[in-house]
């Protein structure tokens, strides 16, 4: 038996054989060509195939898993019509004379290079993305046919690769694979992300001598907490086995009452609602029980585009979304962008540090262009809904004066042009600056409600960035200092009679719901899978006790034990591998 450290990629446990993927060096000749307009040609037939196969690959995706995750082949799509790629590949051909193959697999593996140097978990992505991609049009080239890890698996597996590309993820069959372990990749991969879309375990990140492991060896992979079990002993396979089993029982149960309330045991009625980022994760939130939709990034919506999309077209899928949920709250939160959500028709100029720079509510503070066609399509979609608007990256008082007016300005308009629109709607803004955090008490009188981002919250007040691996640790969450913010923005909101939600993913987090309970939290929202699961936590838990245990849970000095101490005070935290 042998533990193995890596990275808690993808929640979940599960115990099987391995089965390996080693994947098949592609081969070929670096030679000189004579005719580069022909290779040229070559080149491009190529390119249209990979085109063709990747769009293959998205609607695979997209029928499998959320359109939010299929995006990334979309992005797959557009590195083949990136300028500066196509134009180094022309380069070797038409002046270097050198063939297709060798042209593109030098400039994909320079540029992939780049990527990797850039030491930034977002670039490391971009450069495993970059790699998938040379590796498909190489492969056309050769006529090669392309490999599925899943190729001669014959049993329920556990595989176990160097690396796993997008593409391979989403080509496994998933009928035989149990979950999965990696020697090499990290929670915030474009695999990663996959993983947990398809409610795989995974571990990641688990060294180089995972491949010394043999096929068939019994292998546990705990993707909750990041280890792994080689050849276990028949006592360890017990209490994981008894584990899965919980868990299985508790999830079941979860989903069973997945369109109940979740009510705490002394009474305390807590709204479960999810983060959707377009029409298609409407279903996935409605059935599993969302009680409405807690933050609506249309930044997505934006995403997909190559334009600006104007007050009707956003009106449309707005309007799309509003209707599906009926009666149901949507909050809808205005364009998040910059920082790591580039929009290259923007034109934005560049920043040294776009996190800190002019981006979301400041953006749109800037560029009344963008800001009033987006609420003025989102007023008119709330007629006859129960819409609220939210604003991001808040830090002064003085921006949500500036958006009140422009949103006053949109009414007036709307009013003078007889369009009907959604009227006395509760606007609200995103708590996710620590300055934020600190003049709550201001805040709290210029708005109708709180949503805390977590995510950035964390990021900003432990000065460490959300996309870096190496700095993980530091923007947690569970970190007191994040947790001691989220505890005053709540006494400051409800000192004001105003309500408080969190969209971070701390909100979807087991361990930080009785901490949550306990400080006041009156609306959790979360990625859809996880919702009935964090209704069915809170129907165990006694508000009043959780009080107690969230002050404790606050004095504690690091994120490790604080959820330590959590685990050991709420048992039914145990039932959950997941
Ligand atoms: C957050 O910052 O916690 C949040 C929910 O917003 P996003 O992740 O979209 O930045
Ligand atoms: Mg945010």
């Amino acid at each position: 038996m042998k533990e193995i450290d890596g990275v808690a990629a993808s929640r979940g446990i599960c115990i099987g054989p391995v089965f390996k993927f080693i994947r098949t060096e592609l081969k070929f000749d670096t030679k000189l060509i004579n005719d580069p307009q022909a290779e040229m040609e070559r080149l491009n037939d190529a390119l249209q195939e990979a085109k063709r196969q990747i769009q293959q690959i998205y609607e695979k995706a997209v029928k499998e898993q959320s359109k939010a995750d299929a995006e990334i082949f979309q992005a797959h799509k557009l590195i083949l019509d990136d300028p500066e790629l196509i134009s180094a590949i022309k380069i070797k051909v038409e002046e270097e004379h050198k063939n297709a193959e060798s042209a593109l697999s030098e400039t994909a593996q320079s540029f992939s290079a780049m990527m990797a140097a850039m030491q930034d978990e977002y670039f490391a992505a971009r450069a495993a993305d970059i790699k998938d991609v040379g590796d498909r049009v190489l492969r056309i080239l050769l006529g090669a046919t392309e490999e599925n890890p899943t190729d001669g698996l014959k049993l329920s597996s556990v595989i176990v690769a160097d690396d796993l590309t997008p593409s391979d993820t989403i080509m496994l069959d998933k009928s035989l694979v149990m979950g999965f372990c990696t020697a090499r990749g990290s929670a915030t991969s474009h695999t990663a992300i996959l993983a947990r879309g398809l409610g795989l375990p995974a571990l990641a990140g688990a060294g180089a001598e995972l491949m010394n492991v043999e096929d068939g060896t019994t292998l546990i992979v705990d993707g909750t907490r990041g280890v792994g079990i080689i050849d276990p002993d028949a006592k360890t396979v017990e209490d994981y086995q008894k584990r899965m089993q919980a868990s299985q029982t508790m999830q079941a149960q979860a989903l069973k009452h997945a369109h109940e309330m979740a009510i705490t045991t002394d009474g305390r009625q807590i709204e479960v609602v999810a983060n959707i980022g377009n029409v298609e994760d409407s279903k996935a939130a409605l059935d599993n029980g969302a009680e409405g939709v807690g933050l609506l990034r249309t930044e997505f919506i934006y995403l997909e585009r190559s334009n600006i999309p104007d007050e009707e077209e956003q009106y449309q899928v707005y309007h799309a979304i509003m209707d599906a949920f009926g009666d149901k709250p949507v909050i809808l939160r205005t364009l998040d962008v910059g920082g790591d959500k580039e929009i290259p028709y923007l034109n934005l100029e560049q920043e040294m540090n776009p996190f800190l720079g002019e981006r979301a509510l400041r953006l749109c503070l800037a560029r009344p262009d963008i800001f009033k066609p987006q609420l003025r399509a989102a007023l008119r979609a709330g007629v006859g809904h129960n819409l609220k608007i939210m604003y991001p990256m808040v830090a002064t008082v003085a921006e949500v004066q500036a958006a009140r007016k422009v949103l006053e300005e949109c009414l007036v308009e709307l009013r003078a042009e007889d369009k009907p629109f959604a009227e006395n709607i509760e606007v609200g803004i995103m708590v996710e600056i620590p300055s934020a955090a600190i003049v709550a008490d201001q805040l709290a009188k210029q708005v109708d409600f709180f949503s805390i981002g977590t995510n950035d919250l964390s990021q900003y007040t432990m000065a460490a960035d959300r996309t870096n691996p190496k700095v993980a640790g530091l923007s947690n969450a569970f970190q007191p200092a994040v947790l001691r913010l989220v505890r005053d923005v709540i006494k400051a909101a409800h000192a004001q009679g105003k309500w408080v939600g969190m969209c971070g993913e701390l909100a979807g987090e087991p361990l930080a719901t009785p901490i949550l309970i306990g400080l006041g939290l009156d609306e959790f929202s979360m990625s859809p899978p996880f919702v009935p699961i964090i209704k069915q936590i809170i129907r165990n838990l006694n508000a009043e006790k959780m009080a107690v245990l969230a002050e404790k849970a606050l004095k504690i000095e690091s994120p490790e034990a604080i959820c330590d101490f959590v685990r050991g005070e709420v048992p039914v935290l145990a039932k959950i591998a997941g």
